[in-house]
């Protein structure tokens, strides 16, 4: 077991606060990639035009150093820590949540967080229970991998959760994904990253929707039978039309990723969480001794 350096927590906190701001800043490379891939493929003018615009769009954020949108969304980190790292997960978090802070603080970020009820904003993009943290371990890793996706309202509000019966079947499974991507429409800012939880419980299954976003576009779930179904999957909201930005096209999704679970004999959970073309994400990995590495490109542990 590593026991981390002190610099170690005030290693996270830089991390946690480097990453939401690249996060919000820079379109991840497999994002890109898939969206000039969508915009030569997309034949609907109205849809090829909004594409274009995409494309200005992130070039204004790359040459300016912007935010690719106004919205900086709900802090959500994933922490993957390495079974040999002997983490104080306390410090973990509470590094995490100053991380945020400090980036709102120093960069003028929109704070998005307020109470449920009264709507008080701290204007920290913190408040009780945000950041979501999430934790996972890595078998046999002395370093933490801290992954940040900010969730931005417009995809967020197009999240779906199903408790369907096991007699619905695989036929149910895929006309509530279906039914799901065209009730969200164009609320959410397509082209959509479709992230799709199936099994588990009932939190579980909307975890892995959400985890599901993490994935690099083109990675494929390594059980043979969810990947199938995430290729026809994508191939069917493909033909749905919406478009890109609801106004029309074929490229109605750059992806569909699905992350499952084993479940209950009695039930069949199917989550849909929508990620926006931004698709945004960051990742780094801190070691033991507080050396931090920004990771461009990085895979789910197994992945
Ligand atoms: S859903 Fe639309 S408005 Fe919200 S963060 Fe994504 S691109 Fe921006």
């Amino acid at each position: 077991m590593v026991i981390p350096e002190p610099g170690f927590y005030e290693a996270v906190e830089k991390a946690a606060a480097e990453t939401y701001l690249k996060a919000l800043t820079d379109v991840p490379a497999d994002v890109r990639a898939a969206l000039d891939s969508a915009r030569r493929r997309e034949t609907h003018p109205i849809g090829s035009r909004v594409l274009e615009l995409v494309a200005l769009n992130i070039q204004a954020a790359d040459e300016h150093r912007i935010l690719v949108c106004q919205d900086t969304g709900t802090p959500v980190y994933w922490a993957f820590i390495g079974s040999k790292l002997g983490v104080d997960g306390a410090r973990l978090e509470d590094a995490i949540r100053r991380g945020v802070e400090a980036a709102t603080r120093d960069h003028s970020l929109r704070s998005s967080i307020c109470h449920p009820l009264s709507r008080e904003n701290p204007q920290t993009n913190t408040g009780y229970r945000v950041p979501v943290v999430h934790f996972e371990f890595v078998a046999g890793a002395d370093y933490l991998d801290l992954v940040m996706l900010p969730k931005g309202s417009g995809s967020e509000n197009q999240s779906f959760l199903k408790m369907l019966s096991p007699a619905d079947g695989v036929a149910g499974i895929k006309r509530f994904i279906l039914e799901s991507v065209v009730e969200a429409g164009p609320k959410g800012c397509p082209p959509y990253i479709v992230g799709v939880g199936l099994g588990g419980s009932a939190d579980l299954c909307m975890v892995l929707a959400k985890r599901a976003l993490l994935r690099p576009i083109g990675s494929r779930n390594e059980d043979p039978a969810v990947a199938a179904l995430e290729a026809e999957l994508l191939e069917a909201v493909n033909r749905l039309g919406i478009g890109p930005q609801g106004l029309g096209g074929m490229v109605t999704a750059l992806a569909v990723h699905i992350e499952h679970a084993y479940t209950h004999i009695s039930q069949n959970p199917v989550a849909v969480n929508i990620q926006c073309w931004r698709g945004l994400r960051a990742a780094a990995r801190i070691y033991p001794d507080g050396r931090t590495e920004a990771l461009a490109q990085w895979q789910l542990p197994g992945g």
